[in-house]
């Protein structure tokens, strides 16, 4: 089964690889080519990068690392034309990390996840029309491989997002898929009955399935050659360009030959999956979005036999919720039940991300609350993701467009973020006030925050790896307490979300890691200290580290054994 044969090429052996499909215009009458159904598997050679998380007391290196998800587009324009570029992004690495941990002028992650950056039909780039190359409007595959470079150099590892459920129709694939007749027709999913939602009438009569929208056909996994060609796609993108992994949209809908979600045949195909991308580099990270209530998350993860990472959505929630609404109920369960859900602290967390109203919309603009998102954020297990501009506190509510508007970067005109007068979409009314040049120089600002938190948690393994014990707080309900243990260290996390000072609380750990007596260090906050009564379990009883937590205030320190 070689489609090469339409376009009158030879087959080709197998133990050599096909040049991508990328290059075949969308037109219908150019069938596209496809690569061999077994592609040879030789691991590529992991190049540690001095500075680069390695993992932890047995933590893979993802638990050692911050990701940051950045919308290319409205990143930084480098050549004048409105719209964000690679090279804009890798002019502005420095910003992320600069690779120096002496420095403090960047804000220290250690990872990237790119939204789409494939040729597509929209702007957001969910609707992939060629999987092989870079959206011309992004710059070329050479830019990209410049700004991989430059990231690893930095010690930033790299995920591309990968959109393998459905195409655009405008795809090669699917134009030539509408003949009945080619190769490619069943690499979608036909009907010549209208089932009603979800299924579109297309230019040869028949129905295809779009679970999203008509220009997002579904493509069938059922066909073997489907697989074949994404597991190349993936091959492309680790072994011949680099990338550190891929985080995965819209994975739950995978293989939904029966319409259902998280189906028995997107699981099994997975479990294939795996060890497919394993062999290509061992150290490849995928973390999917799986849309939904953290037990069906974890059931793509905790069998360690599919996805790495899993996002917690409900932890997402709950976190937001906590702090817009000065509760602690919702995060506290959540946290303690998620621990469980996701084992060995395999979960992706964040605030928001490009598809929600952007969390300091949420908290209607305050400055102080937001410092408590990214304290909790930051000092969770877990392995956190912050959506570009989130550090500075953007603003945005859907529609979709407003919660990708481009970065702020100073108080010139459209925010530094381009020369040109016409950003492809308007920048939030607000960046002469809110922006990254202002929130550098001001140790206060909420950019601040977050580098001394992502700072903190790169330099205490407790923060990162370490076990978590979700404190019980006594009667209050705007405390957030965590103590996070790892064999060389303890650090305490105390939050209080309300907006009143508190000196009636106490905190219990009833079974607890602790031994013997403590002294405390403080980490980030400022007060008058005392150390726990360690009890014969391990743990404290209404233990009050401070007499008075402060309104809206956080303070996180280690407990240092006294020898
Ligand atoms: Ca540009």
């Amino acid at each position: 089964m070689l489609l090469g044969a339409c376009l009158g090429q030879s087959a080709t052996p197998a133990s050599t690889p096909l040049p991508p499909t990328a290059t075949v215009p969308p037109s219908a009458t150019a069938a596209p080519t496809v690569s061999p159904t077994s592609t040879p598997l030789s691991p590529i050679a992991v190049q540690p990068v001095e500075g680069m998380p390695t993992g932890t007391d047995g933590f893979p290196w993802w638990n050692d690392t911050v990701f940051y998800e950045v919308f290319v587009r409205s990143f930084y324009d480098s050549d004048d034309d409105g719209v964000g570029d690679f090279n804009g992004l890798t002019a502005k690495l420095d910003y992320l990390n600069d690779g120096d941990p002496q420095t403090d002028t960047d804000l220290g992650v250690t990872g990237l996840w790119l939204m789409p950056i494939h040729p597509a039909m929209s702007y957001h780039g969910y609707n992939v029309t060629d999987y092989y190359q870079i959206n011309s409007q992004y710059g070329t595959l050479d830019d990209f491989k410049r700004f991989l470079a430059e990231a690893h150099q930095r010690g930033i590892r790299v995920l591309i997002d990968w959109v393998p459920n459905h195409t655009s129709n405008a795809h090669p694939w699917f134009l030539a898929a509408l003949d009945p007749q080619s190769e490619y027709h069943d690499w979608y999913i036909w009907s010549d009955e209208p089932h009603g939602e979800d299924w579109y009438r297309a230019p040869n009569g028949q129905y295809y399935y779009g679970f999203f929208y008509s220009g997002m056909p579904d493509l069938n996994y059922t066909n073997p050659a489907v697989t074949a060609q994404m597991r190349d796609v993936t091959r492309f993108w680790l072994q011949d360009v680099g990338v550190d992994g891929f985080r995965i949209d819209a994975i739950k809908y995978l293989n939904d030959a029966d319409r259902s979600e998280h189906s028995k045949a997107t699981h099994a195909w997975l479990k294939d999956f795996r060890p497919f991308y394993k062999a290509l580099n061992p150290q490849a990270l995928m973390v999917g979005e799986v849309w939904d209530s953290s037990g069906l998350v974890a059931d793509y993860t905790a069998g360690g036999d599919e996805l790495d990472l899993g996002f917690d959505f409900d932890l997402a929630r709950a976190t937001v919720f906590a702090v817009g609404a000065r509760r602690n109920t919702l995060f506290n369960e959540i946290l303690a039940r998620d621990l469980a859900v996701f084992p060995r602290q395999q979960m992706a967390i964040f605030l928001t991300n490009h598809d929600q109203d952007r969390v300091m919309s949420m908290l209607g603009d305050d400055v102080p609350r937001a410092k408590l998102a990214a304290t909790l954020l930051l000092t969770a297990p877990g392995v956190p993701f912050i959506y570009y501009g989130e550090e500075i506190g953007m603003l945005g509510k859907k529609p979709d467009e407003n919660l990708r508007t481009p970065m702020q970067w100073s108080a010139e005109a459209q925010g530094g973020f381009t020369t040109s007068n016409f950003p492809w979409r308007g920048l939030n009314s607000d960046y002469a006030n809110k922006n990254v040049a202002a929130q550098q120089a001001n140790p206060e600002s909420l950019w601040a925050a977050y580098r001394n938190l992502i700072r903190l948690r790169a330099e205490h393994a407790a923060l990162r790896v370490g076990e978590t014990y979700v404190l019980d707080v006594g009667k209050s309900d705007t405390l957030v307490a965590m103590l996070r243990v790892t064999d060389d260290e303890a650090v305490l996390i105390v939050v209080n979300l309300g907006k009143e000072a508190i000196s009636d609380y106490a905190l219990t750990l009833d079974n607890g890691p602790l031994f013997g007596q403590y002294q405390i260090v403080p980490l980030l906050g400022a007060g008058d200290f005392a150390a726990p009564t360690v009890t014969a379990s391990g743990g404290f009883t209404d233990y009050q580290p401070a007499p008075e937590l402060p309104a809206t205030s956080t303070f996180i320190v280690q407990l240092q054994p006294v020898p």
